[in-house]
């Protein structure tokens, strides 16, 4: 089961406790993300980290020092590390730039679980901060190769503003309004196969329409 952590005003960590382990995804607030694994009795036997942004790895050194057996990987381990942690853990990392150049994402098959750090949002895609733009569309083709039935667990909460550019783009969302009025973490948990059908920058990317995700995705910058 995948228990979502929110922290800052609109970031999300989330824990993974199976027959494998305690595996943690992200750690931009240490305080948080500790006072939750406390409460829920977790000692996390591994931290994968997507990016290097503050918001998502700026907590990671006061983690280590209230877990120091704790194992990282990050967008910097080596290719023997990785695989190591993928035989123990089963989690397979993707690399997904585009965001950030050294941007991952993690897929666990067992789980049914995509956590898509700042590639992938309920609605929408991060900010292109690399420039790669057709990087991160080749990116985000990749994941909507993932089964249809993936639940994506994504780095921020950014249901409301997404939902707001697709309607003035004339994109109808019926779910996403949904969702919006009725759960407390609105972008938690949509399957790929919807944000195929919903999510006009993503499904621009997985058709291989590479210039209308460029031009959309400029056009969300503005908004
Ligand atoms: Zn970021």
């Amino acid at each position: 089961m995948v228990s979502t952590i929110s922290y800052n005003d609109d970031n999300y960590a989330y824990a993974i406790t199976n027959s494998r382990g305690s595996l943690l995804f992200d750690c931009g607030d240490s305080d948080a993300i500790v006072d939750v694994l406390h409460e829920k009795k977790i000692t996390p036997d591994v931290l994968y980290l997507s990016h290097f942004h503050r918001d998502h790895a700026g907590g990671v050194e006061k983690l280590r020092e209230c877990f120091p057996e704790i194992i990282v990987i990050s967008p910097k381990s080596s290719i023997q590390e990785i695989g190591a942690a993928e035989d123990r853990f089963g989690v397979t990392v993707i690399a997904t730039p585009g965001h950030t150049v050294d941007h991952c994402c993690f897929y666990i098959p067992e789980e049914r679980a995509l956590i898509s750090g700042d590639t992938l949002f309920a609605g929408g895609c991060g900010r292109c901060f690399s420039g790669e733009f057709l990087l991160f569309a080749d990116s985000l083709k990749r994941l909507a190769q993932l089964p249809a039935e993936t639940k994506i667990y994504p780095g921020h909460e950014y249901l409301a503003s997404n939902y707001r550019f697709l309607k003035a783009m004339n994109e109808l969302s019926p779910l996403y309004e949904q969702r919006l009025a009725d759960e407390l973490h609105p972008s938690v948990g949509i399957e790929i196969g919807a944000e195929l059908l919903l999510n006009q920058l993503f499904r621009s990317a997985a058709q291989g329409d590479f210039d209308e995700f460029i031009r959309l995705r400029k056009m969300k910058d503005q908004f």
